[in-house]
């Protein structure tokens, strides 16, 4: 890494901007080479959206800082280890902010929840095997919180035959695993799929992606690496649209600015050296990490709240633009909208006021509601995307191009034939509903959609663990009891009744 980057700080959406040149990242796109993502015009926006968490940090650093136990400075957020219930909620503040300034997935929640969750998960690692691994993770923060550092957290591996364990694939290299051990560190080699910021990122934590047993030893392997390591390739993922980014005007893409980032990261025999190591062979903690890692970020997609209250700002300007803002079921199509949207933000947020504190001392939301936050937003994107297509009409999906609004005859004719109110330009009307394009259809519904639907878990993922924490016998025991039915099965309700009483009945910390 470039050593400029190690040794200064970045501060600023500037610092963070210049720090992303002249590395020597390996990336492929369009079958291509690509020499500066940064000057890439489709892969720009993702690098403006990543910016924007700097931006923040600098204009409202309530929401967007806090001060380090570590180094004693104020850092960015998303380097922060949650201290305290107030920690954890404020995540979610500045996450739903961030949504509203982007529109899009910002991309630096996946290494906030690594960095959080490997904190408590190390400390316990040691305190059964009198490792050494939290206190070389204890470094490792101090050290991206003086840099000021980008994060990302690669967990999700591609996975090859979903039926079989990592060690029973036929590729061996369907899994990240280690390849090789010297006195010095490991080598691994393996893919992780659709990245979320990883280009844009300055270090990459990985770690496994599901849970293993002993025969999965080898996969068994968190460790941070360099971003422009050696033997790293990176293949950037096709978005619905994304070659509009590459047209003259700034109509037609939808929102010109921000977009998200996901690409497939091979490991070819990537170093990883012992001070970057937090877990080498303890597949028996590998379950712990993930389960703690998707409860964070469960909850952090109440980013998608911020991003819906743009598609709700959109709907309604069209509705404006066409002059129906008045008709009562648009304002009660705008208040389902909005329902739906601050039920994904109520659930995600009430996961973090109900934190509680971890062996290590950082805290954690409560899981159960963060699996309800990620479920909802499933589903409940998908219904406010599907109403926003409903009030913004079906030019949402027919509309001339920008060139055709700017030639010199046809353009007159569809200014004229696509007016909506008289005193609202009619470019202005194309730029709303482009916009609720990119969000429903396009560049940014890769965001707002599909990673709402498979980001930190497919819904089937949260149903399993909502169905495990669900507490079913003790919900028939209330019903019996009432009931005036002898109940006969009580034995039943020791098992994790006290994680569940503690978890609902405890005073709130915040
Ligand atoms: Fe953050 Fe949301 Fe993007 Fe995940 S999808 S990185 S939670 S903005
Ligand atoms: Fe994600």
């Amino acid at each position: 890494m470039n050593k400029e980057i190690i040794n200064n700080a970045i501060e600023t959406s500037d610092d963070y901007l210049d720090s992303l040149r002249n590395r020597n990242l390996n990336v492929y796109y369009f079958g291509e080479l690509i020499d500066e993502p940064i000057d890439h015009p489709i892969i720009r926006p993702s690098i403006n959206a990543v910016a924007k968490t700097y931006d923040l940090a600098t204009e409202n650093p309530e929401i967007a800082t806090a001060i380090s136990p570590f180094t004693n400075k104020r850092i960015n957020r998303f380097l922060h280890i949650a201290q305290s219930p107030y920690d954890v909620v404020m995540q979610n503040k500045m996450q739903r902010r961030l949504g509203q300034l982007t529109g899009t997935c910002f991309q630096r929640c996946v290494g906030m929840d690594a960095l959080n969750s490997l904190f408590s998960v190390t400390y316990e690692i040691d305190a059964k095997y009198s490792s050494t691994y939290h206190e070389k993770f204890k470094n490792f923060i101090a050290m991206v919180q003086n840099g000021g550092f980008v994060i990302g957290g690669a967990m999700t591996d591609v996975k090859g035959d979903r039926s079989l364990a990592p060690h029973q694939q036929d590729d061996p290299d369907l899994y990240v695993h280690i390849t090789k051990r010297t006195e010095a560190g490991v080598f691994i080699s393996g893919a992780k799929a659709h990245q979320t910021g990883c280009l844009n990122s300055h270090w990459m934590i990985v770690m496994p992606t599901i849970r293993l047993g002993e025969k999965d030893k080898e996969y068994a392997i968190v460790g941070a690496i360099p971003t422009d390591a050696e033997g790293i390739t990176y293949i950037y993922g096709r978005q619905s649209c994304d070659t509009r980014s590459l047209d003259e005007g700034d109509i037609d893409v939808g929102n010109a600015k921000y977009a998200g980032q996901e690409a497939m990261v091979i490991f070819d025999n990537v170093f990883i050296p012992n001070e970057k190591i937090f877990m080498n062979g303890e597949y028996d903690f590998a379950a712990m990490l993930v389960e703690r890692f998707t409860c964070y970020h469960r909850r952090s997609y109440v980013c998608k709240s911020g991003v819906g209250d743009v598609l709700i700002g959109a709907a309604a300007a069209a509705a404006e633009y066409n002059g129906v803002e008045k008709a009562s079921h648009i304002k009660d199509k705008l208040t389902e909208m909005t329902h739906l949207n601050e039920t994904i933000y109520a659930t995600g947020i009430a996961a973090s006021y109900q934190s509680h504190a971890t062996a290590s001392g950082a805290y954690i939301c409560d899981d159960m509601l963060a699996n309800v936050c990620k479920h909802h937003v499933t589903k409940f994107t998908y219904e406010i995307g599907r109403l926003a297509q409903d009030i913004g009409g079906g030019l949402v999906a027919t509309l001339p191009s920008q060139k055709d609004f700017d030639h010199p005859e046809i353009g007159i004719l569809l200014k004229k034939y696509l007016k909506g109110r008289k005193e609202i330009p009619t470019e202005n009307r194309v730029r709303i509903l482009r916009l609720i394009e990119n969000m429903t259809l396009g560049r940014n519904a890769v965001g707002y959609l599909t990673e709402s639907m498979h980001g930190a878990g497919s819904p089937q993922a949260q149903r399993i663990q909502i169905a495990r924490e669900m507490q079913i016998d003790f919900k028939k025991a209330l019903a019996l009891e009432l009931s005036g039915i002898k109940n006969t099965n009580t034995d039943k309700l020791t098992d994790d009744i006290t994680d569940y009483f503690a978890r609902v009945f405890s005073p709130p910390e915040v």
